[in-house]
């Protein structure tokens, strides 16, 4: 079959560019690295060789291209009515993956995630999700590979989204919100915080606990960890092949980091002179208020230590629109390049992204997500600083999915109902208190 010049055959790995490699996982008993037997409870093989990998190019199997091509190449633009509304001279690009089944960038990952598991004769994947994206996500893939799957999606989302839980159940999803009673992790939250509004935190615990329980069920991550960052990359090696210039700032949303980084690394690697910008929301600001320290990836601290950009494992953040965001932790590849220099972070509030997205929507005609509105808050910012001092600066975006699972946020916004969440530091050093101790 003859393949479409824009899919890449491959997936990159930035690991071995660097000039050193992140610190590795620890088994929180040991202290020691942790090896593979460790994680085969929860994840495939190949999965695990992924995440541990030297290789700079990894091939995309056929089977995984041949659902990528349900909607890959997705479409990079530039935003010709955006830059004239703004009157900037800036050059704008951004790359759109809302165009996906789950109309986000979740399914570069969730396709070779149960592709990987479908092949090594797994039956169940179970997941969490925050807003819903990834649960949607994994759940289309897993009905592509024949796989069922269970998701504990964060209470605070299960209640404002509604159809972002229906669209899992359509593609054959059970979903439950979390904290749920079916874990003991979740019942022990529960016990003590009846009315918990959940956290990505807690319900990983939940999702690893049933997995790693059942000997034909396996876990699945929607960000985060490396081969999750590696599947991304499919975005930015398209957008490479797509932009008919070089950018001179790349900036994304940072929850986990994932699409930021599949975006990023594709040009870190052919564009020496491009800068690179992660934008956190205020009310969850792991690079920029975060400690780089080991901790858990889940509340309950059943997962490997990870070395991390993390606001404590028990951080539980305000209900913010932006539910792919709400993560204590970071991703420890993308930690480990913030620590080298290799890109800068900063935060948004809450009203500032909203305004960009209703802005973006009146002259794109998209509208986006509320997490990469932080994206273009932090674009249009920077556009707008391009108008003062006449540069004329190309700017790459990422605009990692669509936003009509969030009307209901739009509509407090437009309301002037939606509030900004401030952080007391308070909050920030009682979490960071309870940081595990390690070797
Ligand atoms: C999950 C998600 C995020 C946050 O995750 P990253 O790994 O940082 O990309 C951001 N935007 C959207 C649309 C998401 O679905």
């Amino acid at each position: 079959m003859a393949q479409e010049p824009m899919l890449p055959g491959h997936w990159y790995n930035i690991v071995p560019d660097l000039t050193t490699p992140p610190p590795p996982p620890l088994h929180p008993a040991t202290g020691q690295p942790v090896g593979p037997d460790d994680l085969a409870p929860l994840f495939p093989m190949e999965l695990i060789g992924q995440e541990v990998s030297g290789e700079r190019f990894i091939e995309i199997p056929q089977d995984v291209l041949d659902v990528y091509r349900l909607w890959r190449p997705t479409p990079l633009i530039r935003a010709h009515r955006l830059e004239k509304a703004l009157g900037t001279p800036a050059r704008i690009y951004y790359k759109y993956e809302g165009v996906s089944p789950a109309g986000s960038h979740k399914p570069n990952t969730a396709v070779p995630q149960a592709y990987y598991n479908k092949r090594e004769g797994v039956r169940r994947l179970t997941t969490e999700t925050g807003a819903g994206q990834w649960g949607s996500a994994l759940a289309f893939a897993c009905a592509q590979f024949g796989l069922e799957c269970e998701i504990w999606m964060v209470r605070a989302s299960y209640d404002q989204k509604p159809y972002r839980r229906s669209l899992m159940r359509v593609y054959g999803a059970a979903v439950h919100a979390s904290p749920s009673p079916l874990t003991s992790a979740g019942s022990k939250i529960l016990t003590e915080h009846p009315d918990s509004t959940g956290s990505l935190g807690i319900a990983i615990s939940e999702a690893v606990e049933v997995a790693g329980a059942a000997a034909d069920t396996r876990y699945a991550l929607g960000s985060v960890l490396n081969h999750v960052l590696l599947h991304q990359t499919v975005i930015g090696e398209e957008a490479l092949k797509q932009m008919p210039e070089m950018p001179d700032l790349v900036i994304g949303c940072t929850g986990g980091g994932s699409n930021f980084a599949g975006l990023a690394f594709p040009f870190m690697r052919e564009s020496p002179r491009t800068s690179y910008r992660a934008v956190e929301p205020e009310a969850c600001p792991s690079f920029t208020r975060g400690r780089y320290a080991y901790d858990f990836g889940d509340t309950a601290g059943f997962t490997p230590l990870l070395k991390m950009h993390t606001l404590g494992h028990d951080f539980v953040p305000d209900p913010i629109h932006a539910g792919g965001l709400r993560y204590h932790g970071m991703s420890p590849l993308l930690s480990h390049m913030y620590e080298l220099g290799l890109f800068e972070a900063v935060t948004r509030s809450q009203s500032e992204c909203f305004e960009a997205g209703v802005r973006f929507a009146r002259t794109e005609g998209i509208v986006p997500a509320p997490e990469p509105t932080h994206a273009l808050a932090e674009t249009i910012a920077e556009a707008l600083r391009c108008k003062e001092s006449g540069e004329e600066k190309v700017l790459l975006t990422a605009l990692c999915g669509h936003g009509h699972f969030d009307l209901g946020a739009y509509d407090r916004y437009l309301a002037g109902e939606l509030e900004d969440y401030a952080l007391p530091q308070e909050r920030v050093d009682q979490a960071l208190a309870n940081l595990p101790h390690s070797g």
